[in-house]
């Protein structure tokens, strides 16, 4: 039931937390991966790890999903033997501070908006047409909690992610009559890098925000993902939420 076996998956921001540990339970699923961040040693390494674990197949791709040009030619320029994407794991994504809106940083709202939206929106435009054209695919989107709803100094991010909501539910409505699915999984707080990035690399700021409770961990998020993914082809999982046990 849970078998990838050949399918080709493109999972964006591979390099670390969820996007990584989708790979990881793709890769040993059997599926056939394309690891895109922009951190290319990052996927190199993993992808040697994978290669050693599951000796599975795998393309690295050094991606920033901000740059429609640079994700529409890597895309199109992808060696023949990889065209054929069957799953898109539109996880790429961050958060920048918590400050209170009329404080923000401006630099901050666009970089989580041309990451979180835009990133999203220029992969699934390239990538979605080969799906329908084929009669075969899954866009996974990663959302959030934070979709559904506002915390305090969370204002742009949480519009981000309310964009991802409305966006995956739209692609949901654009498909209906072709085999193509969409799942959107929404996450509440998961222990990986996000939270560094979030404050700028300060650590000790960063640990603050698990304290008082146990999180997800990114393999948590992952064996949702697959779970999504491995459903029989008339069943859409469309929409799961899943949050730490003792958060609000
Ligand atoms: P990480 O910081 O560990 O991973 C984020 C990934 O996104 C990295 O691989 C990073 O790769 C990639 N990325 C960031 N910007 C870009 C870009 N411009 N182009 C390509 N890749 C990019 O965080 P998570 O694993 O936690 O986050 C993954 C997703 O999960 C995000 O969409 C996040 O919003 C969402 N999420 C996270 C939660 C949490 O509590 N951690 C909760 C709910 C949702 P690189 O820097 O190499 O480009």
């Amino acid at each position: 039931m849970n078998s990838l076996q050949g399918q080709i998956a493109l999972i964006t921001g591979a390099s670390s937390g969820i996007g990584a540990a989708c790979a990881r339970m793709f890769a040993q699923a059997g599926a056939k991966l394309i690891l895109t961040a922009r951190r290319q040693e990052r996927l190199e390494s993993l992808a040697r790890s994978l290669m050693q674990d599951f000796n599975c197949q795998l393309y690295c791709l050094a991606l920033d999903v901000r740059d429609r040009t640079s994700v529409e030619q890597s895309f199109a320029n992808l060696p023949p033997e990889w065209n054929a994407i069957e799953i898109l794991v539109n996880n790429a994504g961050l958060s920048r501070g918590l400050d209170k809106l009329h404080e923000g940083d401006i630099l901050d709202w666009e970089e989580m908006i041309d990451t979180n939206v835009k990133g999203l929106l220029y992969v699934t435009r390239t990538l979605v047409p080969g799906m329908v054209q084929r009669q075969r695919g899954h866009i996974v989107n990663i959302g959030s909690i934070a979709g559904h709803q506002t915390y305090p100094g969370g204002n742009v991010y949480c519009a981000t992610k309310a964009a991802v909501k409305a966006l995956s539910e739209g692609l949901k409505q654009d498909l209906l009559g072709t085999p193509v699915r969409v799942s959107s999984v929404d996450p509440g707080l998961v222990e990986t890098e996000f939270s560094e990035v979030r404050f700028h690399g300060d650590t000790e700021r960063a640990k603050t925000v698990y304290q008082g409770l146990t999180p997800l961990t990114a393999q948590d998020v992952a064996e949702v993902v697959l779970f999504c993914v491995t459903r029989p082809a008339h069943v859409n999982i469309s929409d799961v939420i899943l949050v730490p046990t003792d958060q609000a």
